[in-house]
Protein backbone atom coordinates (compact mmCIF):
# COMPACT_ATOMS: atom_id res chain seq x y z
CA UNK A 1 0.00 0.00 0.00
CA UNK A 2 1.45 3.58 -0.83
CA UNK A 3 2.00 6.21 2.02
CA UNK A 4 -0.62 9.01 1.69
CA UNK A 5 -3.17 7.44 -0.79
CA UNK A 6 -6.64 7.16 0.74
CA UNK A 7 -7.59 3.28 0.47
CA UNK A 8 -11.39 2.26 1.10
CA UNK A 9 -13.25 -1.09 0.98
CA UNK A 10 -15.60 0.13 -1.31
CA UNK A 11 -16.20 3.22 -3.47
CA UNK A 12 -20.32 3.59 -4.53
CA UNK A 13 -21.08 6.19 -6.85
CA UNK A 14 -24.29 7.57 -6.60
CA UNK A 15 -26.64 8.28 -3.57
CA UNK A 16 -29.72 7.36 -4.48
CA UNK A 17 -32.14 4.25 -3.38
CA UNK A 18 -29.01 1.87 -4.69
CA UNK A 19 -26.03 3.79 -3.10
CA UNK A 20 -27.45 4.57 0.37
CA UNK A 21 -28.84 1.07 0.61
CA UNK A 22 -24.86 -0.35 -0.84
CA UNK A 23 -23.53 2.16 2.62
CA UNK A 24 -25.41 1.36 5.52
CA UNK A 25 -24.83 -2.54 4.57
CA UNK A 26 -21.32 -2.64 3.87
CA UNK A 27 -20.69 -0.39 7.27
CA UNK A 28 -23.11 -3.09 8.78
CA UNK A 29 -19.90 -5.63 8.21
CA UNK A 30 -17.78 -3.47 9.17
CA UNK A 31 -16.18 -2.34 5.95
CA UNK A 32 -14.98 0.91 4.39
CA UNK A 33 -16.88 2.37 2.15
CA UNK A 34 -17.70 6.20 0.16
CA UNK A 35 -20.18 7.61 -1.71
CA UNK A 36 -19.07 9.96 -4.58
CA UNK A 37 -22.26 11.57 -5.83
CA UNK A 38 -22.45 14.15 -8.74
CA UNK A 39 -25.72 16.48 -7.22
CA UNK A 40 -24.81 17.91 -4.00
CA UNK A 41 -27.70 16.04 -1.70
CA UNK A 42 -29.24 12.71 -1.32
CA UNK A 43 -32.26 11.15 -3.65
CA UNK A 44 -30.44 10.50 -7.23
CA UNK A 45 -33.66 10.38 -9.33
CA UNK A 46 -35.36 12.66 -6.75
CA UNK A 47 -32.41 15.51 -6.43
CA UNK A 48 -32.25 15.88 -10.02
CA UNK A 49 -36.38 15.73 -11.16
CA UNK A 50 -37.45 18.57 -10.18
CA UNK A 51 -39.55 19.76 -12.76
CA UNK A 52 -43.30 20.94 -11.87
CA UNK A 53 -45.20 17.01 -11.93
CA UNK A 54 -42.35 14.84 -11.30
CA UNK A 55 -43.77 12.16 -8.82
CA UNK A 56 -43.72 8.51 -8.39
CA UNK A 57 -45.80 6.20 -10.25
CA UNK A 58 -45.54 2.99 -7.86
CA UNK A 59 -47.47 2.93 -4.89
CA UNK A 60 -46.99 3.80 -1.47
CA UNK A 61 -46.15 1.94 0.65
CA UNK A 62 -44.13 0.21 -1.53
CA UNK A 63 -41.52 2.81 -3.09
CA UNK A 64 -39.44 3.13 0.34
CA UNK A 65 -36.76 1.03 2.10
CA UNK A 66 -38.14 -1.79 3.42
CA UNK A 67 -36.48 -1.65 6.90
CA UNK A 68 -38.55 -0.84 9.50
CA UNK A 69 -36.66 1.52 10.79
CA UNK A 70 -37.30 3.62 7.09
CA UNK A 71 -41.21 3.58 7.43
CA UNK A 72 -42.61 3.04 11.15
CA UNK A 73 -42.96 6.62 12.03
CA UNK A 74 -42.56 8.26 8.60
CA UNK A 75 -45.97 9.23 7.16
CA UNK A 76 -46.64 9.36 3.36
CA UNK A 77 -49.45 12.34 2.11
CA UNK A 78 -50.23 10.79 -0.76
CA UNK A 79 -49.78 7.58 -2.63
CA UNK A 80 -48.14 8.40 -5.62
CA UNK A 81 -46.15 11.57 -4.05
CA UNK A 82 -44.19 14.16 -5.80
CA UNK A 83 -40.68 15.27 -5.86
CA UNK A 84 -40.68 17.40 -2.36
CA UNK A 85 -41.89 14.68 -0.71
CA UNK A 86 -39.37 12.20 -1.91
CA UNK A 87 -37.01 14.96 -1.13
CA UNK A 88 -38.29 14.92 2.57
CA UNK A 89 -38.10 11.39 2.94
CA UNK A 90 -34.16 11.19 2.04
CA UNK A 91 -33.87 13.51 4.93
CA UNK A 92 -35.56 11.32 7.06
CA UNK A 93 -33.19 8.69 6.18
CA UNK A 94 -30.48 10.73 6.64
CA UNK A 95 -31.22 11.83 10.12
CA UNK A 96 -31.63 8.24 11.05
CA UNK A 97 -28.87 6.48 9.26
CA UNK A 98 -26.48 9.53 8.91
CA UNK A 99 -25.52 8.65 5.66
CA UNK A 100 -24.36 12.48 4.46
CA UNK A 101 -21.34 11.77 6.94
CA UNK A 102 -20.19 9.19 3.95
CA UNK A 103 -20.51 11.10 1.00
CA UNK A 104 -18.62 13.20 -1.22
CA UNK A 105 -20.91 15.63 -3.08
CA UNK A 106 -20.34 17.32 -6.16
CA UNK A 107 -18.02 14.13 -7.14
CA UNK A 108 -18.79 13.43 -10.93
CA UNK A 109 -16.71 9.92 -11.35
CA UNK A 110 -15.25 10.49 -15.43
CA UNK A 111 -12.62 7.14 -15.11
CA UNK A 112 -12.31 4.07 -13.02
CA UNK A 113 -8.59 1.89 -13.93
CA UNK A 114 -8.50 -1.81 -12.43
CA UNK A 115 -4.75 -2.62 -11.51
CA UNK A 116 -4.76 -6.55 -11.69
CA UNK A 117 -1.52 -6.84 -9.58
CA UNK A 118 -2.84 -5.01 -6.32
CA UNK A 119 -6.76 -5.80 -6.94
CA UNK A 120 -7.44 -2.44 -6.55
CA UNK A 121 -9.84 -0.05 -8.51
CA UNK A 122 -8.55 3.95 -8.79
CA UNK A 123 -11.35 6.15 -9.12
CA UNK A 124 -11.13 10.17 -10.40
CA UNK A 125 -13.57 12.39 -10.12
CA UNK A 126 -14.40 15.81 -13.08
CA UNK A 127 -12.11 17.99 -10.90
CA UNK A 128 -9.21 15.50 -10.32
CA UNK A 129 -9.21 13.73 -6.59
CA UNK A 130 -8.73 10.53 -6.87
CA UNK A 131 -9.51 7.19 -4.96
CA UNK A 132 -8.68 4.25 -4.10
CA UNK A 133 -10.79 0.53 -3.28
CA UNK A 134 -11.14 -3.04 -3.61
CA UNK A 135 -14.30 -2.95 -4.85
CA UNK A 136 -16.59 -0.37 -7.20
CA UNK A 137 -20.32 0.02 -6.76
CA UNK A 138 -22.40 1.38 -9.71
CA UNK A 139 -25.67 3.02 -8.18
CA UNK A 140 -25.38 5.25 -11.08
CA UNK A 141 -29.49 4.83 -11.84
CA UNK A 142 -31.08 3.91 -15.23
CA UNK A 143 -31.62 8.12 -16.12
CA UNK A 144 -28.56 10.22 -15.42
CA UNK A 145 -27.15 10.79 -18.98
CA UNK A 146 -29.83 13.03 -20.47
CA UNK A 147 -30.34 13.10 -24.44
CA UNK A 148 -30.25 16.81 -25.71
CA UNK A 149 -31.35 16.71 -29.13
CA UNK A 150 -27.92 17.75 -31.52
CA UNK A 151 -29.98 18.09 -34.58
CA UNK A 152 -30.22 21.54 -36.44
CA UNK A 153 -29.19 24.90 -34.34
CA UNK A 154 -31.04 25.46 -31.30
CA UNK A 155 -31.24 29.13 -31.43
CA UNK A 156 -32.60 30.34 -28.72
CA UNK A 157 -32.20 33.81 -28.51
CA UNK A 158 -36.03 34.44 -28.14
CA UNK A 159 -37.17 31.36 -27.12
CA UNK A 160 -37.34 30.24 -23.37
CA UNK A 161 -36.13 26.45 -23.17
CA UNK A 162 -36.56 23.95 -20.25
CA UNK A 163 -35.01 20.72 -20.43
CA UNK A 164 -36.69 17.97 -18.08
CA UNK A 165 -34.66 15.44 -16.79
CA UNK A 166 -37.31 12.99 -16.61
CA UNK A 167 -38.83 11.23 -19.08
CA UNK A 168 -42.14 11.74 -18.57
CA UNK A 169 -43.35 15.46 -20.04
CA UNK A 170 -46.71 14.64 -19.90
CA UNK A 171 -46.15 14.74 -16.08
CA UNK A 172 -46.27 18.24 -16.12
CA UNK A 173 -49.82 18.28 -17.83
CA UNK A 174 -50.84 15.82 -14.77
CA UNK A 175 -49.42 18.50 -12.09
CA UNK A 176 -53.12 20.17 -11.62
CA UNK A 177 -54.89 17.03 -10.78
CA UNK A 178 -52.54 15.28 -8.40
CA UNK A 179 -54.96 15.86 -5.60
CA UNK A 180 -57.35 13.19 -7.27
CA UNK A 181 -54.60 10.79 -6.33
CA UNK A 182 -54.90 11.76 -2.35
CA UNK A 183 -54.73 8.45 -0.16
CA UNK A 184 -56.84 8.84 2.80
CA UNK A 185 -54.68 6.74 5.20
CA UNK A 186 -50.68 7.81 4.88
CA UNK A 187 -49.39 5.82 7.77
CA UNK A 188 -46.45 4.25 6.35
CA UNK A 189 -46.05 0.36 6.57
CA UNK A 190 -44.42 -1.51 4.07
CA UNK A 191 -45.92 -5.26 2.50
CA UNK A 192 -43.19 -8.68 2.84
CA UNK A 193 -42.24 -9.18 -0.84
CA UNK A 194 -40.11 -12.22 0.10
CA UNK A 195 -43.28 -13.94 0.81
CA UNK A 196 -45.44 -12.78 -2.29
CA UNK A 197 -46.46 -15.31 -4.98
CA UNK A 198 -44.62 -15.87 -8.06
CA UNK A 199 -47.43 -14.11 -9.47
CA UNK A 200 -45.79 -11.17 -8.05
CA UNK A 201 -43.95 -10.65 -11.28
CA UNK A 202 -42.77 -7.17 -11.41
CA UNK A 203 -42.61 -6.81 -7.67
CA UNK A 204 -45.02 -4.08 -7.81
CA UNK A 205 -48.31 -3.51 -5.79
CA UNK A 206 -50.25 -4.85 -8.81
CA UNK A 207 -50.09 -8.69 -9.58
CA UNK A 208 -50.20 -10.22 -13.10
CA UNK A 209 -52.76 -12.67 -13.48
CA UNK A 210 -50.88 -15.75 -14.28
CA UNK A 211 -54.41 -17.56 -15.68
CA UNK A 212 -54.22 -16.58 -20.06
CA UNK A 213 -57.19 -14.04 -20.29
CA UNK A 214 -58.22 -16.08 -23.37
CA UNK A 215 -59.59 -19.06 -20.67
CA UNK A 216 -61.75 -15.99 -19.39
CA UNK A 217 -65.26 -15.86 -21.03
CA UNK A 218 -65.67 -11.90 -23.06
CA UNK A 219 -67.77 -11.02 -20.07
CA UNK A 220 -65.66 -11.73 -17.03
CA UNK A 221 -62.48 -10.19 -18.88
CA UNK A 222 -64.80 -7.31 -19.19
CA UNK A 223 -65.38 -7.48 -15.44
CA UNK A 224 -61.80 -7.95 -14.70
CA UNK A 225 -60.50 -5.08 -16.93
CA UNK A 226 -63.18 -2.50 -15.17
CA UNK A 227 -62.13 -3.88 -11.78
CA UNK A 228 -58.20 -2.97 -13.06
CA UNK A 229 -59.50 0.40 -14.67
CA UNK A 230 -61.89 1.59 -11.17
CA UNK A 231 -58.43 0.99 -9.01
CA UNK A 232 -55.96 2.66 -11.45
CA UNK A 233 -52.51 2.79 -10.80
CA UNK A 234 -50.51 0.21 -12.50
CA UNK A 235 -53.57 -2.04 -12.12
CA UNK A 236 -54.40 -1.96 -15.99
CA UNK A 237 -50.65 -3.11 -17.26
CA UNK A 238 -49.32 -4.92 -14.62
CA UNK A 239 -52.19 -5.82 -12.83
CA UNK A 240 -53.52 -7.40 -16.24
CA UNK A 241 -53.25 -10.84 -17.86
CA UNK A 242 -49.68 -11.61 -17.77
CA UNK A 243 -49.96 -13.22 -21.47
CA UNK A 244 -50.35 -9.36 -22.65
CA UNK A 245 -46.60 -9.20 -22.98
CA UNK A 246 -46.86 -12.29 -24.54
CA UNK A 247 -49.52 -13.01 -27.04
CA UNK A 248 -51.02 -10.69 -29.74
CA UNK A 249 -54.91 -11.30 -29.27
CA UNK A 250 -54.73 -10.96 -25.45
CA UNK A 251 -52.69 -7.47 -26.13
CA UNK A 252 -55.17 -6.84 -28.92
CA UNK A 253 -58.06 -6.86 -26.68
CA UNK A 254 -56.28 -4.88 -23.45
CA UNK A 255 -55.56 -2.48 -26.43
CA UNK A 256 -59.44 -2.18 -27.73
CA UNK A 257 -60.27 -1.55 -23.92
CA UNK A 258 -57.77 1.06 -23.24
CA UNK A 259 -59.52 2.70 -26.58
CA UNK A 260 -62.87 2.16 -25.44
CA UNK A 261 -62.34 3.84 -22.14
CA UNK A 262 -60.14 6.97 -23.73
CA UNK A 263 -62.50 7.71 -26.82
CA UNK A 264 -65.20 7.94 -23.71
CA UNK A 265 -63.24 11.06 -22.76
CA UNK A 266 -62.04 12.66 -25.69
CA UNK A 267 -65.44 12.14 -27.28
CA UNK A 268 -66.23 15.59 -27.84
CA UNK A 269 -62.44 16.24 -30.41
CA UNK A 270 -62.87 15.96 -33.46
CA UNK A 271 -62.54 12.35 -35.20
CA UNK A 272 -58.78 12.82 -36.69
CA UNK A 273 -57.70 14.12 -33.65
CA UNK A 274 -59.57 11.26 -31.76
CA UNK A 275 -57.90 8.70 -34.59
CA UNK A 276 -54.53 10.51 -33.37
CA UNK A 277 -54.71 10.12 -29.70
CA UNK A 278 -56.77 6.66 -29.72
CA UNK A 279 -56.15 5.11 -33.29
CA UNK A 280 -57.45 1.80 -33.84
CA UNK A 281 -54.43 0.35 -35.16
CA UNK A 282 -52.73 0.49 -32.07
CA UNK A 283 -48.84 1.79 -32.79
CA UNK A 284 -47.18 -0.71 -30.49
CA UNK A 285 -48.56 -3.69 -28.53
CA UNK A 286 -50.13 -2.03 -25.40
CA UNK A 287 -47.81 -1.55 -22.41
CA UNK A 288 -45.07 -2.63 -24.48
CA UNK A 289 -43.95 0.94 -23.96
CA UNK A 290 -44.52 2.74 -19.95
CA UNK A 291 -47.69 3.78 -20.46
CA UNK A 292 -48.14 7.09 -18.42
CA UNK A 293 -49.92 7.54 -15.55
CA UNK A 294 -51.96 10.80 -16.65
CA UNK A 295 -55.03 12.10 -15.56
CA UNK A 296 -55.80 14.74 -17.78
CA UNK A 297 -53.27 14.66 -20.96
CA UNK A 298 -56.43 13.54 -23.32
CA UNK A 299 -58.58 16.44 -21.98
CA UNK A 300 -55.78 18.83 -22.46
CA UNK A 301 -56.32 18.28 -25.91
CA UNK A 302 -59.59 20.72 -26.05
CA UNK A 303 -57.76 23.63 -24.71
CA UNK A 304 -57.20 26.66 -27.13
CA UNK A 305 -53.84 26.93 -26.62
CA UNK A 306 -53.10 22.98 -27.56
CA UNK A 307 -52.68 21.75 -31.02
CA UNK A 308 -51.26 18.68 -31.93
CA UNK A 309 -48.63 18.50 -34.26
CA UNK A 310 -47.68 14.55 -35.59
CA UNK A 311 -44.01 14.79 -36.67
CA UNK A 312 -44.28 11.46 -37.70
CA UNK A 313 -46.13 12.93 -40.69
CA UNK A 314 -44.70 15.73 -40.21
CA UNK A 315 -41.24 16.16 -38.91
CA UNK A 316 -39.06 18.94 -37.14
CA UNK A 317 -37.24 20.86 -39.79
CA UNK A 318 -35.25 23.46 -37.46
CA UNK A 319 -35.70 24.72 -34.04
CA UNK A 320 -36.47 28.91 -34.32
CA UNK A 321 -35.91 31.99 -32.11
CA UNK A 322 -39.65 31.82 -32.12
CA UNK A 323 -40.50 28.26 -31.97
CA UNK A 324 -40.47 24.85 -34.37
CA UNK A 325 -40.53 24.78 -37.80
CA UNK A 326 -41.19 21.60 -39.36
CA UNK A 327 -41.25 20.59 -42.82
CA UNK A 328 -44.69 22.02 -44.41
CA UNK A 329 -42.33 25.39 -44.00
CA UNK A 330 -45.05 26.22 -41.02
CA UNK A 331 -43.36 27.83 -38.10
CA UNK A 332 -45.44 26.91 -34.64
CA UNK A 333 -44.05 29.73 -32.77
CA UNK A 334 -44.45 29.79 -28.54
CA UNK A 335 -42.94 31.18 -25.40
CA UNK A 336 -42.06 27.84 -23.94
CA UNK A 337 -40.20 24.85 -25.41
CA UNK A 338 -39.77 22.13 -23.12
CA UNK A 339 -37.48 19.36 -24.21
CA UNK A 340 -38.86 16.22 -22.59
CA UNK A 341 -36.48 14.37 -24.78
CA UNK A 342 -35.69 11.54 -22.46
CA UNK A 343 -32.31 9.81 -21.16
CA UNK A 344 -29.89 7.06 -22.71
CA UNK A 345 -31.61 5.03 -20.24
CA UNK A 346 -30.25 1.75 -17.99
CA UNK A 347 -26.46 2.06 -20.07
CA UNK A 348 -25.87 5.51 -19.83
CA UNK A 349 -24.54 6.33 -16.66
CA UNK A 350 -22.47 3.55 -16.68
CA UNK A 351 -21.09 4.17 -19.71
CA UNK A 352 -20.43 7.68 -19.07
CA UNK A 353 -17.53 7.00 -17.07
CA UNK A 354 -14.25 5.53 -18.84
CA UNK A 355 -13.52 2.32 -17.05
CA UNK A 356 -10.22 0.84 -18.08
CA UNK A 357 -9.39 -2.47 -17.67
CA UNK A 358 -6.24 -5.18 -18.75
CA UNK A 359 -9.53 -7.80 -20.11
CA UNK A 360 -13.09 -7.52 -21.42
CA UNK A 361 -14.27 -8.60 -17.79
CA UNK A 362 -14.78 -6.54 -14.68
CA UNK A 363 -13.16 -7.82 -11.85
CA UNK A 364 -15.01 -6.57 -7.86
CA UNK A 365 -17.14 -3.86 -9.56
CA UNK A 366 -21.21 -4.63 -9.46
CA UNK A 367 -23.98 -2.43 -10.34
CA UNK A 368 -27.85 -1.99 -9.22
CA UNK A 369 -30.61 -1.76 -10.59
CA UNK A 370 -28.39 -1.40 -14.18
CA UNK A 371 -27.96 -3.23 -17.49
CA UNK A 372 -29.96 -6.90 -17.61
CA UNK A 373 -31.29 -6.59 -14.05
CA UNK A 374 -35.02 -6.27 -13.74
CA UNK A 375 -34.50 -2.20 -13.01
CA UNK A 376 -37.53 -0.88 -14.87
CA UNK A 377 -39.13 -3.85 -14.77
CA UNK A 378 -39.54 -3.77 -11.23
CA UNK A 379 -40.32 -1.56 -8.01
CA UNK A 380 -36.79 -0.20 -7.94
CA UNK A 381 -36.45 0.01 -4.07
CA UNK A 382 -37.60 -4.11 -3.35
CA UNK A 383 -35.66 -4.58 -6.65
CA UNK A 384 -32.76 -2.80 -5.15
CA UNK A 385 -32.68 -4.02 -2.27
CA UNK A 386 -32.53 -7.83 -3.68
CA UNK A 387 -29.72 -6.79 -5.31
CA UNK A 388 -27.58 -5.01 -3.01
CA UNK A 389 -28.12 -7.76 -0.36
CA UNK A 390 -26.49 -10.04 -2.67
CA UNK A 391 -23.76 -8.23 -3.66
CA UNK A 392 -22.85 -7.30 0.57
CA UNK A 393 -23.62 -11.23 0.50
CA UNK A 394 -21.06 -11.86 -1.71
CA UNK A 395 -18.28 -9.16 -0.61
CA UNK A 396 -19.06 -11.15 2.88
CA UNK A 397 -18.00 -14.37 1.25
CA UNK A 398 -15.09 -13.18 -0.30
CA UNK A 399 -13.57 -11.22 2.77
CA UNK A 400 -14.29 -14.24 4.66
CA UNK A 401 -12.46 -16.55 2.34
CA UNK A 402 -9.59 -13.79 1.84
CA UNK A 403 -10.50 -13.74 -1.62
CA UNK A 404 -9.05 -10.83 -3.40
CA UNK A 405 -10.84 -10.36 -6.59
CA UNK A 406 -14.09 -12.03 -8.44
CA UNK A 407 -15.63 -12.01 -11.92
CA UNK A 408 -17.70 -13.33 -13.92
CA UNK A 409 -16.46 -15.71 -16.37
CA UNK A 410 -16.80 -15.36 -19.99
CA UNK A 411 -19.10 -18.20 -20.60
CA UNK A 412 -21.42 -17.16 -17.70
CA UNK A 413 -21.61 -13.91 -18.77
CA UNK A 414 -22.73 -14.90 -22.48
CA UNK A 415 -24.86 -17.44 -21.34
CA UNK A 416 -27.13 -14.85 -19.12
CA UNK A 417 -27.18 -12.11 -22.00
CA UNK A 418 -28.48 -14.84 -24.28
CA UNK A 419 -31.30 -15.78 -21.85
CA UNK A 420 -32.02 -12.02 -21.51
CA UNK A 421 -32.17 -11.94 -25.09
CA UNK A 422 -34.63 -15.16 -25.90
CA UNK A 423 -36.89 -14.13 -23.11
CA UNK A 424 -37.48 -10.72 -24.74
CA UNK A 425 -37.94 -12.22 -27.79
CA UNK A 426 -40.60 -14.65 -26.63
CA UNK A 427 -42.60 -11.54 -25.76
CA UNK A 428 -44.18 -8.83 -27.57
CA UNK A 429 -41.75 -5.78 -26.40
CA UNK A 430 -39.46 -5.86 -29.88
CA UNK A 431 -42.97 -4.75 -31.44
CA UNK A 432 -42.01 -1.73 -29.62
CA UNK A 433 -39.64 1.09 -30.63
CA UNK A 434 -38.92 1.83 -26.76
CA UNK A 435 -36.11 2.90 -24.55
CA UNK A 436 -36.48 -0.47 -22.81
CA UNK A 437 -34.47 -1.95 -25.82
CA UNK A 438 -32.21 1.17 -26.79
CA UNK A 439 -34.62 2.34 -29.49
CA UNK A 440 -34.51 6.51 -28.29
CA UNK A 441 -30.57 6.59 -29.12
CA UNK A 442 -29.52 6.45 -32.63
CA UNK A 443 -26.70 4.01 -33.31
CA UNK A 444 -27.57 2.11 -30.02
CA UNK A 445 -27.30 -1.77 -30.39
CA UNK A 446 -31.29 -2.71 -30.03
CA UNK A 447 -31.58 -5.57 -27.48
CA UNK A 448 -33.49 -6.18 -24.03
CA UNK A 449 -31.87 -4.19 -21.13
CA UNK A 450 -34.01 -5.21 -18.47
CA UNK A 451 -34.09 -8.77 -17.49
CA UNK A 452 -38.02 -9.63 -18.51
CA UNK A 453 -38.54 -12.79 -16.27
CA UNK A 454 -39.84 -11.83 -13.53
CA UNK A 455 -37.96 -10.98 -10.00
CA UNK A 456 -39.19 -14.32 -9.02
CA UNK A 457 -37.11 -15.80 -11.16
CA UNK A 458 -34.19 -12.99 -10.84
CA UNK A 459 -33.81 -14.05 -7.17
CA UNK A 460 -34.09 -17.77 -8.18
CA UNK A 461 -30.91 -17.36 -10.40
CA UNK A 462 -28.79 -15.00 -8.31
CA UNK A 463 -29.07 -17.51 -5.20
CA UNK A 464 -28.41 -20.08 -7.45
CA UNK A 465 -24.92 -18.93 -7.82
CA UNK A 466 -24.38 -18.13 -4.29
CA UNK A 467 -25.38 -21.37 -3.45
CA UNK A 468 -22.84 -22.79 -5.34
CA UNK A 469 -20.10 -20.67 -4.19
CA UNK A 470 -20.55 -18.25 -6.84
CA UNK A 471 -21.00 -20.30 -9.91
CA UNK A 472 -20.31 -18.51 -12.95
CA UNK A 473 -17.51 -16.60 -11.41
CA UNK A 474 -13.50 -16.55 -11.22
CA UNK A 475 -12.37 -16.31 -7.96
CA UNK A 476 -8.79 -15.32 -6.86
CA UNK A 477 -7.36 -15.49 -3.54
CA UNK A 478 -4.61 -13.72 -1.72
CA UNK A 479 -1.21 -14.87 -2.43
CA UNK A 480 -0.57 -15.18 1.34
C1 LIG B 1 -39.77 11.18 -12.63
C2 LIG B 1 -39.39 9.78 -12.30
C3 LIG B 1 -40.31 8.96 -11.64
C4 LIG B 1 -39.96 7.65 -11.31
N1 LIG B 1 -40.88 6.88 -10.66
C5 LIG B 1 -40.57 5.60 -10.36
C6 LIG B 1 -41.52 4.76 -9.71
O1 LIG B 1 -42.62 5.17 -9.39
N2 LIG B 1 -41.17 3.48 -9.46
C7 LIG B 1 -39.96 2.98 -9.79
O2 LIG B 1 -39.69 1.82 -9.52
N3 LIG B 1 -39.03 3.76 -10.38
C8 LIG B 1 -39.31 5.05 -10.69
N4 LIG B 1 -38.37 5.83 -11.30
C9 LIG B 1 -37.03 5.27 -11.61
C10 LIG B 1 -35.95 5.68 -10.58
O3 LIG B 1 -34.76 5.84 -11.26
C11 LIG B 1 -35.76 4.64 -9.50
O4 LIG B 1 -36.99 4.53 -8.82
C12 LIG B 1 -34.70 4.92 -8.42
O5 LIG B 1 -34.52 6.27 -8.20
C13 LIG B 1 -33.38 4.28 -8.75
O6 LIG B 1 -32.48 4.54 -7.69
P1 LIG B 1 -30.92 4.42 -7.90
O7 LIG B 1 -30.28 4.75 -6.61
O8 LIG B 1 -30.60 3.10 -8.50
O9 LIG B 1 -30.57 5.51 -9.02
P2 LIG B 1 -30.80 7.08 -9.02
O10 LIG B 1 -31.86 7.49 -8.10
O11 LIG B 1 -30.93 7.47 -10.45
O12 LIG B 1 -29.43 7.68 -8.45
C14 LIG B 1 -28.25 7.60 -9.19
C15 LIG B 1 -27.30 8.66 -8.69
O13 LIG B 1 -26.02 8.41 -9.27
C16 LIG B 1 -25.40 9.65 -9.53
N5 LIG B 1 -24.40 9.46 -10.58
C17 LIG B 1 -24.59 8.94 -11.83
N6 LIG B 1 -23.43 8.92 -12.51
C18 LIG B 1 -22.49 9.45 -11.67
C19 LIG B 1 -21.10 9.69 -11.79
N7 LIG B 1 -20.42 9.38 -12.92
N8 LIG B 1 -20.44 10.22 -10.74
C20 LIG B 1 -21.09 10.52 -9.58
N9 LIG B 1 -22.42 10.33 -9.42
C21 LIG B 1 -23.11 9.79 -10.45
C22 LIG B 1 -26.53 10.56 -9.99
O14 LIG B 1 -26.19 11.91 -9.79
C23 LIG B 1 -27.67 10.09 -9.10
O15 LIG B 1 -27.78 10.90 -7.96
C24 LIG B 1 -38.68 7.14 -11.65
C25 LIG B 1 -37.77 7.97 -12.33
C26 LIG B 1 -38.12 9.26 -12.65
C27 LIG B 1 -37.12 10.10 -13.40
Amino acid sequence: MIQGRKYYDALIVGAGFSGIHQLYHLRKIGLSAKILEAGDDLGGTWYWNTYPGARVDSELPIYQFSDPELWKDFTWSEKFPGWEELQTYFQYVDKKLEIKKDVFFKSRVVSAVWDDSIDNWTVTTEDGRVFHSQFLLLCTGIGPSIIFPTSRALKLSRAKSITLRGSLGLTTLREESRHHWNWCDGRSSHPNYRSAPKSNFFWLCPRLDPKPSLSATPEERELFYEDKWEKGGFHPWLGAYVDIFFDQKANDEVYAFWRKKTLERICHHPPELQEKLAPVKPPHPFGTKRPSLEQRYFEVYSQPNVELVDVNENPIKEITPYGILTADEVEHAFDVLILATGFDMVTGGITNIEIRLASATYPNMFWIYGPQSPSSFSNAPSSVELTSEWIIDFIKYMKEKHISSAVPTEPAQHAYSEMVDQLGAKGLWFKAKSWYLGFNIEGKKVQMLQFPGGIPAYEKLINASAGKNYEGFDLKRYDH
